[in-house]
């Protein structure tokens, strides 16, 4: 990996929209309209996209309209777009912005269904088993998607190196701002192939303890055009607009309105439980070479082979409700550096 901070070619900010007690999937009567609120990913919003959009599906289908609209053009809009349409409904997107402009381009890319979704209180029992049905659902649909042209979804071997035994708790690094979210793929255990602990020797990297195992990974450039596209060519319609109060969506032809403004959904439908948990990747120069994932544990620093460029992941350290979007550049170089420091 040329792990070299003048090869980064691109920075993206982007705020998972989290809320404690997991994503709204909610049916409201609202200014005259059948509203379905279907928002509040966290860190997963790819990964159970497919799943989730199955669960809002049924609320969507009892208004018994045939055209609906949704609001929204990110990871759940689109999805959700899909998902009415192979029900059989005619769909209008509403947005502001349109991928590559949303903020769910600015993702890692990988499957990370539990990833900050719901605190750990939240999860209960019926919770957790809905979760599942949405991982099983979204994961089944992933794999339909291997081996197409451009490549948009791809799986890795991914390599996890830590500084301590695996078996050690990390060492306390003082107070954490993020609560303790809930960790459910133990559930799902058996969709990805088992981890394997190498010894020294068995990878090249220095580090003294490292694992392996299998990741999933989207190419989100190629990914978000093929949804756009298959979207578009099944009748599908995109109008740009920018809504300033909910009460505006009275004044759209449409009865039925699928609320997925994600982050949005805080200013526009007065969501408070929404919690910005601020994110920055870059890119590297495309490296097709480079075809395993690192991870490096208690540093919060991930890197992904996708095809446009080797994504750099570095969490901050003030991040939890954290809504500012500017670029830290320094902090992309700062885990470039890191990277190389961990190549033999
Ligand atoms: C750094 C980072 C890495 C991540 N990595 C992963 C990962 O690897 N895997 C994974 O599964 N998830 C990941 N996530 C989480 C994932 O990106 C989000 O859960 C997902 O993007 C949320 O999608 P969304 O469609 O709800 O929101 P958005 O992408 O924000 O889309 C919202 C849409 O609503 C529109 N909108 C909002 N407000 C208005 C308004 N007032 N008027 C008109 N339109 C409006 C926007 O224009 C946009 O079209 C990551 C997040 C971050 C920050």
């Amino acid at each position: 990996m040329r792990a070299e901070p003048d090869r980064l070619i691109d920075f993206a900010v982007c705020t998972r929209p989290f809320r404690p007690q997991g994503p709204r999937i909610e049916a409201q009567q609202l200014h005259g309209k059948h509203v379905v609120h279907h928002y509040g990913h966290g860190g997963s919003g790819w990964s159970l996209s497919w799943g989730s959009a199955r669960q809002a599906l049924p609320l969507i289908l009892a208004t018994r309209d045939r055209h609906i609209a949704i609001i929204g053009c990110g990871a759940i809009g689109l999805t959700t777009a899909r998902v009415a349409q192979r029900a059989g409904l005619r769909v209008r997107i509403y947005c502001k912005e349109r991928p590559p402009e949303v903020r769910s381009s600015a993702a890692t890319g990988v499957w990370s269904p539990d990833s900050r979704l719901y605190t750990e209180e939240h999860a209960t029992p019926p919770v957790a088993a809905q979760w599942e049905r949405m991982a099983r659902s979204s994961f089944k649909t992933w794999q339909s998607m291997l081996g197409l042209p451009g490549e948009p979804v791809e799986w890795h071997d991914a390599y996890v190196v830590s500084d301590t035994p695996f078996e050690e708790p990390l060492p306390d690094t003082g107070p954490d701002e993020e609560p303790e979210y809930a960790e459910l793929e133990e559930r799902v255990r058996e969709l990805r192939p088992r981890l394997v602990t190498l010894r020294p020797g068995e990878h090249p990297f220095k580090a003294p303890h490292a694992r392996r195992f299998a990741q999933l990974v989207f190419n989100l450039a190629t990914y978000q055009r093929l949804l756009m596209d298959d979207f578009l060519r099944e009748g599908g319609e995109i109008e740009q607009r920018d809504f300033v109060h909910a009460r505006q969506i009275a004044g759209l032809r449409e009865r039925t309105i699928v609320n997925c403004t994600g982050y949005g959904a805080k200013a526009l439908f007065g969501d408070k439980s929404i919690v910005p948990v601020r994110g920055q990747t870059a890119r590297l120069i495309p490296q097709p070479q480079v075809d395993y994932a690192l991870y490096w544990r208690g540093h919060n620093l991930a890197m992904v082979p996708r095809r446009d460029g080797l994504l750099v992941q570095a969490q901050g350290p003030h991040d939890y409700n954290n809504e500012d979007t500017q670029v830290d550049r320094a902090l992309s170089e700062d885990a470039v550096r890191r990277l190389a420091g961990l190549m033999a």
